[in-house]
């Protein structure tokens, strides 16, 4: 790893799958203003869904996800009871035209913890309430270990079309150092269930920085990976934080590996990717070349969500379950993060919501300039500040910012124009923090860059 870079690396910046970044939500924000953000969408509103299930089988070591393993079934059955009460009081606030629903993705956690049963009766609360659209991208994420041929059938009979695997790395002494076993054999399995399926998007999970993983064992499971012909891969750095998720501390300090062999195990499952024919879409996503995600960056439609890189243009998010975060034209919206606390709040009737903000211009702006920045690699920040009706000096402080990383080649600037060379991708958040009117460099409060 080239030495100038090292500094970029340890920096610890936002994921900005938002801007203002989560951090800036605020505490005191009123359940009645969501309330009123929900009313005032309009009856055209386009319309995606996030649904929330914080529940898993068993823990992986290094898991950052909100979720827990319940003692009993139960629990969940009683949490799917308040996600309906909770979509159907929502649809009542939203109302509007039907069919507005472009996108619906059950994240976790594990949806698949749930029956089908369960899961069905999320799906067809969203569409009764809200009304999917004959076309809607329906997605959710999936434990391989857990999927079979009968349920891969039950998902597309339900109206799934895409299904998202965790896999991270396929080498056993990996595996076992973050309690999460899975054969490649299985993997494949499960896949060729839902092709059977007549599932035609498959996304897999990939990681680097695990305990144990080597440049050699990120290489070969990117290969085995490709082999399976995912249509998209995500591929993340794990983001060592005990202090914070406790379980974390299963894994040793000393089985970690650096951040020049972080780095290059980054570089070596891009390298391993393109050449199994993926094209690179933004940080860290990867995709077959007719994939809508490939034809989206190509052709400067990318978008950037809570869900990170998606092809989702819909005007609002609408989000349910413990710790949620719903976006609407005015703002951010995040549900309670303990499941008690927000179970309390729905079983009320009240808007579960616990922490939001309320979007200013300026927000709006440095939002449209960071995203355009974390898909496209480049951006005229100078143009985009016109568009939103703020003066040419707007970002006057902005090249002395960049002056760093221009230095160390990750960014190049003419006139308003920055860019980041593709090479430099891993980069982007730290270019994307001179943008960032909030940020400031302290320890452990985002996730490292490399
Ligand atoms: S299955 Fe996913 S959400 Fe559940 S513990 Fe493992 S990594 Fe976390």
């Amino acid at each position: 790893m080239d030495q100038k870079l090292l500094p970029f690396a340890v920096q610890d910046v936002p994921r900005y799958t938002s801007y203002p970044t989560a951090v800036q939500f605020r505490s005191d924000f009123a359940p009645e203003l969501a309330d009123q953000w929900l009313r005032e969408l309009s009856p055209e509103t386009s319309l995606s869904v996030y649904v929330h299930i914080p529940f898993c089988r068993q823990l992986c070591w290094y898991c950052g996800c909100h979720t827990s393993v319940p003692n009993s079934y139960d629990r969940a059955a009683r949490y799917v009871d308040l996600l309906v009460q909770d979509i159907r009081r929502t649809a009542r606030l939203v109302g509007g035209k039907r069919g507005r629903v472009k996108h619906v993705h059950l994240g976790g956690g594990t949806p698949t913890y749930l029956d089908d049963f369960h899961i069905g009766e999320i799906l067809e609360a969203v569409d009764k309430g809200l009304g999917l659209a004959t076309d809607a991208e329906v997605a959710l994420e999936s434990d391989p270990r857990t999927l079979t041929a009968a349920r891969a059938k039950a998902l597309a009979f339900m109206g799934f079309t895409r299904v998202s695997f965790g896999v991270q790395d396929f080498a056993t002494p990996v595996q076992m150092k973050i309690n999460r076993l899975q054969t490649f054999g299985l993997v494949a399995a499960a896949t060729d269930y839902l092709r059977q399926a007549g599932f035609t998007s498959i996304n897999f999970d990939l990681m680097y920085g695990l305990p144990g993983q080597t440049e050699a064992s990120v290489a070969r499971t990117a290969q085995q990976a490709a082999t399976l012909a995912p249509e998209r891969l995500a591929v993340f750095g794990y983001a060592h934080v005990p202090w914070f998720k406790k379980h974390q501390k299963m894994i040793s300090d000393a089985d970690l590996p650096g951040v020049a062999e972080r780095y290059a195990q980054a570089r070596t499952i891009e390298a391993e990717l393109g050449a199994a024919g993926y094209a690179a879409v933004g940080l860290d996503h990867f995709a077959l070349p007719h994939d809508p995600l490939t034809v989206a960056a190509a052709s400067g439609k990318l978008r950037r969500n809570f869900q990170g890189y998606t092809t989702d243009i819909s005007d609002a998010l609408l989000a349910f379950g413990a710790s949620a975060i719903a976006e609407t034209p005015q703002g951010f919206m995040q549900a309670a993060r303990d499941t008690l606390q927000w179970s309390e709040r729905v079983a009320a009737g009240a808007n579960p919501v616990a922490r939001g903000l309320m979007l200013t211009s300026e927000d709006r702006l440095r939002a449209a300039v960071i995203e355009r920045l974390m898909c496209d690699f480049a951006v005229d920040y100078g143009a985009l500040a016109a568009a939103h009706g703020f003066g040419a000096d707007h970002f006057s402080e902005v090249p002395g910012k960049l002056a760093p990383a221009i230095a160390a080649g990750l960014a190049s600037l003419e006139g308003t124009r920055v860019s980041v060379p593709p090479h430099h991708r891993l980069f982007l958040r730290s270019v994307a923090a001179a943008f960032d009117a909030h940020f400031t460099m302290a320890p452990n409060r985002h996730a490292r860059a490399v």
